[in-house]
């Protein structure tokens, strides 16, 4: 049920109250020579059993060492000098039912955003004719809803169709999914659904209480079932701590097949959302993260997401040398802002990155020698 607009704020605010970020459990230098004997060299293995204790070993490696592993395992696997470029579209932005503590589109917090209804489907189809022209590959559809409705459906699924039909991958993001959605959007050819867990089990009911972990993971595992791949990953510096940045790292690296996509998101902190105030995370614990999943996940593209317009070009790069290989191009992301295609041809042009190309035929994520080649996250950037 959707609520009025600022109606929640009170209780939602009250969660985050003078949020600073969790303690640290350990400093990152701590007992670093007997870490660096417990991590395996994981370059090119694909490992569904990882520890908090090894996670949280990377984690607090010295950060060149960490940088350094992170490269290898890149480079074992990804040519590290493309990077897949995504564009994002909100088919139909604000009033959701939920309470995500970082999104503006929330009809519980007093964002000021204007709510709109789902887009005509060819409307969709021309933004994402120009999108192919600015050079993405793959064409993002999020809608700020708690599931899709039925009604809804028929025109989703002729986005699908409509966007596929340009020869772009596509990849939605609704929210919770029935099982007859997961088969509508599998026949219509969807390719990626998105749905991140966003954090840890533990941090998670700081953030949300309309909905729980368990839901999350039910969704990615109907939509893993149905034969789609799966986006999913967080957002950070929404006032945890680090072991719950590598709790959330963990969630997603010991599913039976690690997402394809992992999108990496930096909270943008946006005025009326309850965490607003939230202390900002440091950069380097931000590559640190980033280096962590490309570590844990080395065959899934990690998507450097929000938050990009608050980077500098030398955080980016970080990013990109941990092992970040895909962004979201253009100027808006759903509902925040983002670098632009100039900014980034300014930025790629200095760091000599490419565009990562779409193979003719075969899925580039087959090409990649991704372990998951054709088997059967309503969100990134603050979008479920
Ligand atoms: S993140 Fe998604 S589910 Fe959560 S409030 Fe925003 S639009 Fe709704």
């Amino acid at each position: 049920m959707a609520v009025a607009a600022g109606a929640d704020d009170g209780a939602n605010i009250s969660r985050w109250e003078g949020a600073s970020p969790r303690p640290e459990t350990s400093p990152p230098m701590a007992s670093t020579v007997t870490k660096l004997d417990s991590v395996r060299n994981p370059s090119r293995e694909v490992r569904h059993d990882w520890t908090l204790a090894e996670a949280r070993a990377l984690y607090d490696l010295p950060f060149t060492e960490l940088l350094f592993r992170a490269q290898q395992v890149h480079r074992a696997n990804f040519d590290p000098n493309k990077v897949q470029m995504s564009r994002l579209l909100s088919i139909k932005t604000g009033g959701c039912a939920e309470d995500c503590g970082y999104c503006s589109q929330s009809a519980h917090h007093a964002s000021g955003l204007k709510a709109s209804k789902l887009m005509e489907v060819q409307r969709v189809i021309e933004e994402a004719r120009k999108a192919k022209a600015a050079g993405a590959t793959r064409y993002c559809m999020g809608a700020a809803w708690r599931s899709p409705k039925a009604r809804d459906m028929d025109a989703v699924v002729a986005m699908v169709e409509g966007v596929k039909a340009l020869g772009m991958e596509t990849c939605m993001t609704l929210g919770m999914l029935s099982d007859d959605d997961v088969v509508r959007l599998r026949d219509a050819g969807l390719d990626y659904y998105n749905h991140n867990v966003d954090t840890s089990e533990a941090y998670y009911s700081k953030v949300i209480t309309t909905r729980t972990y368990a839901d999350r993971l039910d969704t990615l595992a109907r939509v893993r079932d149905a034969g789609m791949k799966v986006c999913s990953g967080g957002i950070v510096g929404m006032g945890e701590g680090a072991d719950d940045r590598v709790d959330m790292l963990v969630t997603l690296a010991n599913l039976d097949e690690h997402p394809e996509s992992v999108p990496i998101n930096m909270l943008i902190a946006i005025p009326g959302t309850p965490l607003a105030n939230v202390e900002k995370i440091d950069p380097i614990d931000f590559v640190r993260t980033i280096a962590v999943a490309r570590i844990m996940m080395p065959k899934s593209f990690v998507r450097l997401s929000a938050g990009r317009t608050e980077m500098s070009d030398e955080t980016q790069a970080l990013c990109f040398f941990a092992g970040a290989n895909s962004i979201f191009v253009g100027v808006t992301l759903l509902t925040a802002e983002n670098p632009g295609e100039d900014k980034d041809a300014v930025l790629f042009a200095k760091l000599g990155l490419e565009a990562l190309e779409l193979p003719a035929s075969e899925d580039h994520l087959q090409e990649a020698g991704h372990a998951r080649a054709c088997s059967a996250g309503h969100r990134d950037v603050g979008q479920s």
